[in-house]
């Protein structure tokens, strides 16, 4: 099967969250399965500046962009032990920038940048010689693709039979730009209506790959049955209820190969669940050095990596360290970047605790390895979490998860209670309530086991004896692909 993945971010190219580790990882995963992958993501000045070997191609061409011609040049990557084929999208004026989406406020110009992205990657598909089985396009950067596939490649023999998929990981980042940003994507006016293209008056890029997939997924099942309602659709819960029949959710998996804790390059002594301990003691060694702090602390280490915005849980995580820290119970690690607003009441906590929480601003992906190896809890308080990597992370590294009951944590963490310790089922603590003392309370539980030492490193061998290696996921994937393509395509409303 001929698989063309398109996706805005992908390790190790950039990264800005989840979705880049699942895009870097699903291309390799679906190549071990004998598909033959071809992941295509914008060239970056962040993934030129790395010295991964990508090289430039002959092909060069215009993407029609409104009235105005985009010169796309095709890069290629060639990683080695790669099964997957990689091009990168080149264009200096849409990507050639600091960041990946803007800063505090996003690009003005996001909606022109990621429909030549769309444009250019099916482009580059009918120009690669050979027929695509499935397109496979993620978040609203790539909901153009779908249209386009059906709407103006339809006659391209390189796309004509496939199906395209769209993978929704996060349904509050719909890609909504004013109305006349309709004419740059070259479609007509007759699809911007409320069926199709158009949101409230608005044209919305993720709606519009929801609609013309043959099939839609999100990154777990919980998530999938979540936003088909209010408030989890985000307004958009009629058009994925509508699509319910095509709709399914697969958890994501994680990349064994960088984050393991036998051999990861940025932890200073390699681990297994058979000497955790040393491990975990030399990590953090390294973290308190790497803090300014002259010896590690004694105290269980609470950690939190993510990003620092509303969804994530934050201001919850600010109340209760600004309770708990004064009891000395336990020692506070903060690692994320996001919105000033959260950063700031994180650093008012840091500032009021020093000693006892310690915050970096920041996106550093190395310190994240050391942070979870260190760590003995990770919290992962989100209000909503489409599947959530950072609580398998920690499985991986023997950090047990406290997170809160909503989408993939519900998939992926299964509570501590009397029965599934018993069982031998618990891999986390799960609290429902979206408050602070819900999450306390967790936290307090979770205290509470890891002060008994044995019970608790059972515990913690056992999560991290666990599969959420991307070989299951993956042939999740290939059936559904595999479904798809002896089902007649979809037919848009
Ligand atoms: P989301 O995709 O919503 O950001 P996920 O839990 O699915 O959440 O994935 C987050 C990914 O981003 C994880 O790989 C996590 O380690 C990483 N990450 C988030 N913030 C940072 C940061 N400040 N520094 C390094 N890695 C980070």
């Amino acid at each position: 099967m001929r698989i063309l993945e398109i996706a805005s971010e992908a390790v190790p190219f950039a990264k800005t969250g989840g979705l880049a580790d699942v895009a870097g990882a699903l291309p390799e995963a679906l190549a071990r399965l004998g598909c033959e992958t071809t992941l295509v993501v914008p060239a970056y000045r962040e993934a030129l500046a790395k010295s991964l070997a990508i090289e430039p191609t002959d092909m060069v061409f215009d993407v029609p962009i409104g009235t105005r011609l985009l010169p796309a040049r095709i890069l290629r990557a060639r990683l080695p032990d790669a099964r997957a084929e990689v091009y990168l999208v080149a264009n200096d004026h849409c990507f050639d920038r600091p960041t990946l989406y803007g800063g505090a406020r996003d690009y003005a110009d996001n909606a022109e940048r990621f429909i030549f992205f769309s444009r250019a990657a099916l482009e580059l598909a009918c120009r690669l010689g050979r027929r695509f089985d499935v397109i496979h396009c993620h978040d609203w950067q790539t909901g153009l693709v779908p249209a386009y596939r059906r709407l103006m490649f339809g006659d391209h023999a390189a796309v004509a039979a496939a199906r395209t998929v769209m993978t929704v990981h996060n349904m509050a980042y719909q890609g909504l730009f004013w109305h006349w940003d309709m004419l740059l994507t070259g479609l007509d006016w007759k699809h911007f209506n409320w069926q199709e293209m158009e949101f409230h008056g608005q044209l919305n890029l993720l709606k519009t790959g929801i609609v013309f997939a043959d099939a839609v997924t999100t990154v777990s099942p919980t998530y999938a049955r979540e936003i088909q309602t209010a408030p989890g659709g985000c307004g958009l819960e009629g058009v994925l209820a509508s699509r319910g029949d095509v709709l399914t959710g697969i958890v994501n998996g994680i990349d064994t190969t960088l984050w393991d804790p036998a051999a990861d390059r940025h932890i200073p002594r390699p681990y297994s669940a058979a000497d955790v301990d040393l491990g975990k003691y030399a990590a953090r060694v390294a973290l308190a050095a790497r803090l300014g702090h002259p010896a590690p602390d004694a105290r269980p280490l609470v950690a939190f990596v993510g990003r620092l915005v509303a969804q994530k849980g934050v201001d919850l995580l600010v109340e209760v360290m600004g309770r708990m820290a004064g009891t000395g119970r336990a020692h506070f690690m903060i690692l994320g970047t996001g919105d000033p607003a959260v950063e700031e009441g994180l650093a008012r906590v840091a500032a009021a605790f020093p000693g006892t929480v310690d915050l970096v601003i920041g996106f550093d992906e190395g310190l994240a390895h050391l942070v979870q190896a260190a760590a003995d809890i990770t919290l992962v308080p989100s209000v909503f979490e489409p599947c959530g990597l950072t609580q398998l992370y920690a499985f991986r590294y023997g950090a047990i998860p406290v997170v809160r009951s909503t989408g993939g944590l519900i998939d992926t963490v299964v509570d501590a209670t009397p029965e599934t310790i018993a069982d031998g089922t618990a891999t986390g603590f799960r609290f429902d309530a979206c408050t602070a003392i819900a999450l306390e309370r967790a936290l307090e539980r979770a205290l509470d086991a890891h002060a008994d030492p044995e019970p608790w490193r059972a515990l913690v061998r056992r999560v991290m004896r666990q599969d959420w290696s991307w070989d299951a996921s993956g042939r999740e994937y290939l059936r559904l692909f595999q479904r798809i393509l002896a089902a007649p395509p979809a037919v848009v409303a």
